[in-house]
């Protein structure tokens, strides 16, 4: 057995400087300030209220952007509505032109929109530069290319779009998260009023620089800043059409409560638990990097991480080992090294939140074990995270922490796995890895999940649809699903 070791000891190294970084800060040429975008201009807000964006890696402020009042929505969503009309019936072929430019015009700003989401967010210059800014840029090539084939999307059916969708999205992927619901409503003719979350506003913003030179028409997409507020006043503005919404269950549930007896619709990815289950015949080296990747990947802020590792028995202590050897070799510091796996924790809530939850699993009885690696001293950073001998119905093992913490449980059988594995308030995702590919349509078919990766984790492409049972929400992003929640279709 593992040593028990549960005191909580993080080391700070004062003395350690951030190395020149490779991805030089300059590039990314933020500016001080960031009006508000609605219909086609940047502009001052009504509240003529800003609040600041800073770097969770150093506390240093980037920039401030415009806190939007109700006033300031209302004026966002009266342009929708009057590009609305043209907009919709533009020949869908024009529509999909705009979109292709706008997903040009991403990639050719790749490397400044990378940069900045790594500076405004806290995540590993690499995923924001691999991963996050091509995959909007393929979300919306992706969408583009389906504006003007909506009839073979929905054959035999009138599609016609629902008007001006209001969409809220989180900080975990702001722009990609952006792509994801921006071009879905483009593509069936909606218009639009986005609202990035409060702490990681600022490739929003540079989209909306993206969207003017792209020459939408002024109005279709409006893109304003805003805390908790801002979001509420356009869930509740009569005007909207439909709410898309990615951002935690709770405020998932206030959101639905609010569009109760409305005719609004809704899309709501919510939050997650993800079971990663390793059976004794995987490839264990293999699934060990999949476990790693499934919740260490932007710092575990994922709504689909796999953050309840469960792994049948035989295998239990020689995963353990080798997941345990792995961690050691992460490196967590400056986000805008290019060698860093772990960047900084988005902001001091969410830290302390993680925090919190190490201090549960601690109090809980498990055995935990984190790397001994030294975080800067400076900055938001919490050291990969393990906890071994977790019962079931412990908090760490049903809530949703959203940060670099694992838990571990074994099992024997496939029927005690399922079980297991389905048994938390949510199904948004789930891992498997096994060399036998009946064992893996068995599992797809039974784990309550929207998403059942096979030997792999955390794959994202604009072709498959994501979304979730129980209370990780509904209704489905990305692919042909994905265009059916912006239309009305009869
Ligand atoms: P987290 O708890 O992880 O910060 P939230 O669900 O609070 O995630 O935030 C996701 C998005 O929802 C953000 O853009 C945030 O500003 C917005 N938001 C927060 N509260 C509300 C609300 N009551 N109504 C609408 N949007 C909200």
């Amino acid at each position: 057995m593992a040593k028990r070791d549960n005191t909580l000891k993080l080391k700070f190294d004062s003395a350690r400087k951030f190395a020149p970084a490779p991805e030089s800060r300059s590039a990314a040429k933020i500016k001080p300030k960031y009006d508000l975008f609605i219909n086609g201009k940047f502009e001052k807000p009504l509240s003529k209220k800003y609040f600041d964006s800073t770097n969770p890696a150093t506390g240093e402020k980037l920039s401030e952007v415009a806190d939007s009042s109700a006033a300031d929505v209302d004026k966002a969503v009266k342009a929708a509505r009057n590009a609305f009309n043209s907009w919709s019936k533009l020949p869908a072929a024009e529509r999909g032109k705009y979109i292709f430019r706008i997903a040009r015009m991403v990639q050719e700003r790749a490397r400044e929109l990378a940069i900045v989401e790594t500076l405004d967010g806290g995540k590993p210059i690499r995923e924001s530069r691999d991963f996050d800014v091509p995959t909007a840029a393929n979300h919306f090539f992706y969408y583009a290319g389906w504006a003007d084939k909506l009839e073979y999307a929905f054959p035999n059916r009138t599609a016609k779009p629902l008007g001006v969708a209001g969409q809220i999205i989180p900080w975990n992927f702001p722009l990609l998260m952006a792509a994801w619901k921006i071009a879905p409503a483009l593509a069936t003719g909606n218009t639009v009023v986005l609202k990035p979350a409060e702490t990681t506003p600022l490739t929003a913003m540079l989209l909306a620089e993206i969207i003017l030179e792209a020459d939408l028409p002024p109005g279709v997409v409006n893109i304003i800043t805003g805390a908790g507020s801002t979001g509420a006043a356009i869930v509740n503005h009569p005007d909207v059409n439909k709410i898309a919404f990615t951002g935690s269950t709770d405020v998932g549930k206030i959101i639905e409560k609010a569009i109760a007896g409305t005719d609004k619709k809704a899309t709501l990815e919510l939050g997650g638990k993800a079971a990663n289950i390793i059976f004794e015949d995987a490839p264990l080296d293999q699934a060990v990097e999949g476990i790693v990747n499934g919740i260490f990947f932007n710092q575990g802020h994922v709504c689909c991480a796999g953050s309840r590792l469960y792994v049948q028995e035989s295998v239990l202590e020689s995963v353990l080992r080798k997941l345990k050897d792995r961690i050691e070799t992460l490196i967590v510091g400056d986000p805008l090294d290019k060698n860093t796996d772990v960047g900084a924790i988005n902001s001091k809530q969410q830290y302390d939140q993680i925090m919190k939850y190490i201090k549960i699993g601690i109090n809980e009885g498990s055995d935990m074990f984190q790397s001994s690696c030294t975080l800067p001293s400076k900055g938001l950073y919490i050291p990969p995270t393990i906890f071994s001998n977790v019962a079931q119905s412990s908090r760490i093992a049903q809530e949703e922490i959203f940060g670099p913490v694992l838990t571990i449980q074994s099992f024997r059988t496939d029927d005690e796995v399922i079980e297991k594995a389905n048994n938390t308030p949510y199904g948004l995702s789930a891992g498997v890895w096994t060399d036998k590919g009946s064992k893996i349509f068995n599992l797809t078919t039974k784990l309550r999940a929207g998403v059942v990766w096979a030997n792999t984790f955390n794959k994202f492409d604009p072709t498959s649809p994501f979304g979730g049972y129980k209370e990780s929400g509904y209704g489905r992003e990305g692919g042909l699903h994905g265009l059916a929640p912006y239309l009305n279709l009869v």
